[in-house]
């Protein structure tokens, strides 16, 4: 029988989320023998693929960009997890939503700037608006809080996911995040 298809994502985020992901340490092997990882930051693959069973997604909704691939995520994945809270809230992203992004680039990249200060028009992808939680966007299937969400924690919820349960999402406040 096959294992089941494992994908991790990193939109607008930190990258802590999945430094918590490595955190599970042995676990990893364990994991890594019972589902297949088919795409991730970890891995060297650059499109995402289809029929994926679970999907993590680290970080919030940001940029044009990130809702071109967070849409298509949705579309090639059955079980999409919102991977800590800049997914799950919008968390550290959010901060810059009362500024909005002309003021934050004009502070970003021309009155902080040392050298050449000028506006990217090109490479950096366009800001959306304002930044969004992934559930603002596509449907979400569960959620895993925490800033980072713990390695126990992570570890139960893809235990039950790969097990084909419904994650026990009060367990949260026992593992902490
Ligand atoms: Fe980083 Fe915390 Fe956001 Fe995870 S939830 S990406 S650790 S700021």
């Amino acid at each position: 029988m096959s294992r089941p298809r494992l994908a991790t994502v990193w939109l607008d985020g930190c990258s802590g989320c999945h430094m918590s992901f490595l955190d599970m340490d042995e676990r990893l092997l364990e994991i890594g023998e019972r589902a297949e990882l088919v795409y991730s930051p970890l891995v060297d693959r650059k499109d995402y693929p289809e029929d994926v069973d679970v999907c993590l997604v680290e970080g919030a909704v940001s940029s044009e960009e990130d809702l071109r691939r967070i849409r298509t995520i949705r579309a090639r994945t059955r079980i999409l997890v919102s991977f800590g809270d800049c997914a799950v809230t919008s968390n550290v992203p959010g901060m810059r939503n009362p500024i909005g992004p002309g003021p934050l680039l004009q502070r970003a990249y021309l009155e902080n700037a040392t050298l050449n200060p000028q506006l990217p028009s090109e490479v950096v992808p366009r800001l959306l608006p304002t930044s969004l939680p992934v559930h603002r966007v596509v449907d979400v299937d569960v959620f895993l809080p925490g800033c980072p969400p713990s390695a126990d924690l992570i570890y139960a919820t893809l235990n039950d996911l790969l097990e084909g349960r419904v994650p026990d999402t009060a367990r949260s406040a026992r593992f902490g995040a």
